[in-house]
């Protein structure tokens, strides 16, 4: 057993602080990671603070996790000592399951072992990447390339792969309208890979005031969606929405943008079940989806995507005794875009 310094959330109404968390000795199939860079995950957030039900305190978030390998299991063979690698929001799955077996763990229909705050195998509640090292079966680390740096490459293990996933599986393409609603840690992430993927990208943001910001990243149109005129002037036009937006929003409003067929897409989670008119829906056979986050398989490509692409995160490295006033700056949609945590600063 090894014990690491870590920030966690004591309860979810106080600050994180300093504390220690324990890490398993590595087993046959396990690698020891020494984490470099940790996101900052609206998640990690919504989790300490309870939104999401009731948690085991004290709780370690962190589901964006970059680092090296510094010991591997006896039978470990995806990687070796002084690899650079990462861990996204699942730490194990059944992997016997037909979901599991397609590669789509996320979806493992006895329920993935998350990254923090869940039941392990052993019967101990996961603790996630504010820490300086973890302990993770090599099926769920994947390789970051190296074209990529490690801190741009943290954020990647969830919101790029929870944006990466459904453009890809609705089909973001040359000739696809594709509308991104909210420009934060997720939302700057799938403007970057619509782009990439050709689709014309349209940002839905609350204000203009990241304007500048969303078209550099690779919107070629930005709105505003508190201006009533966004709503009558874009209406029918978008063969599919990705909403990335944390809080509740008017979803009638969002499918009214959507094309015949077009499908608005929520990977935001908000606390609050949300109202639809099926009217809709049913008015231009549109589709209401969600998604989660990625499997391991397409974690992968998304990373070899992203260093053939040259695309990172854009990010605010910070030290960990600022975690809570990032979360704060969160919390009030002020991250450009993602806040990433030197674990260095834990030691
Ligand atoms: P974030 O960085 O805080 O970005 C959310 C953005 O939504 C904000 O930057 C803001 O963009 C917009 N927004 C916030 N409050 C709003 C409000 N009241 N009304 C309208 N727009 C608002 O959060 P994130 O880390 O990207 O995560 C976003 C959501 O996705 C969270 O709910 C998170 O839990 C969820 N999530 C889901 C998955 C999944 O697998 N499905 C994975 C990761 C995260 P503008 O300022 O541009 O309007
Ligand atoms: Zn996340």
């Amino acid at each position: 057993m090894l014990t690491v310094n870590a920030y966690a959330a004591p309860s979810a109404t106080e600050p994180l602080i300093p504390t220690t968390v324990q890490r398993r000795d590595v087993g046959p199939h396990d690698v020891l990671i020494d984490i470099k860079f940790a996101g900052i995950c609206h998640s990690d957030i919504h989790t300490v603070r309870g939104d999401w039900g009731p948690q085991t305190y004290p709780l370690a978030p962190g589901h964006e996790i970059a680092g090296i390998v510094t010991e591997v299991g006896s039978e470990v063979t995806r990687h070796a000592v002084g690899d650079r690698v990462g861990v996204g929001c699942m730490v194990n799955s059944c992997r016997e399951c037909a979901n599991c077996l397609k590669g789509e763990e996320q979806y493992c229909l006895k329920g993935n072992v998350g990254t923090y705050g869940a039941v392990d195998r052993d019967g101990t509640i996961t603790q996630g990447g504010y820490t300086t090292h973890v302990v993770v079966n090599e099926d769920f680390v994947v390789t970051i390339p190296d074209g990529l740096k490690l801190d741009v490459a943290a954020p990647l293990l969830c919101a790029g792969i929870t944006t990466y996933s459904p453009l890809r599986h609705w089909g973001a393409a040359p000739g696809k309208q594709v509308a991104v609603v909210g420009l934060g840690g997720l939302g700057h992430m799938a403007v970057k890979f619509a782009h990439a993927l050709g689709a014309e990208v349209t940002v839905l943001s609350q204000s203009l005031k990241k304007m500048e910001d969303g078209l550099r990243l690779g919107a070629d149109h930005y709105r505003a969606t508190s201006e009533e005129e966004t709503f009558q002037d874009l209406a029918g036009t978008f063969d599919l929405i990705i909403n990335t937006v944390s809080a509740p929003i008017n979803l009638d409003a969002y499918l009214s943008l959507l094309t015949v067929d077009g499908a608005l897409v929520n990977v935001g989670a908000p606390a609050e079940p949300l109202p639809l008119h099926e009217f809709s829906l049913i008015l231009g056979r549109r589709s209401f989806a969600g998604s989660a986050i990625g499997g391991i398989r397409e974690t992968q490509e998304m990373l070899d995507f992203c260093a053939e692409h040259g695309i990172g995160a854009e990010i605010e490295v910070i030290p960990a005794d600022k975690i809570n006033e990032a979360y704060e700056r969160v919390l009030s949609s002020d991250v450009r875009y993602r806040f990433v945590i030197d674990t260095s600063t834990m030691n």
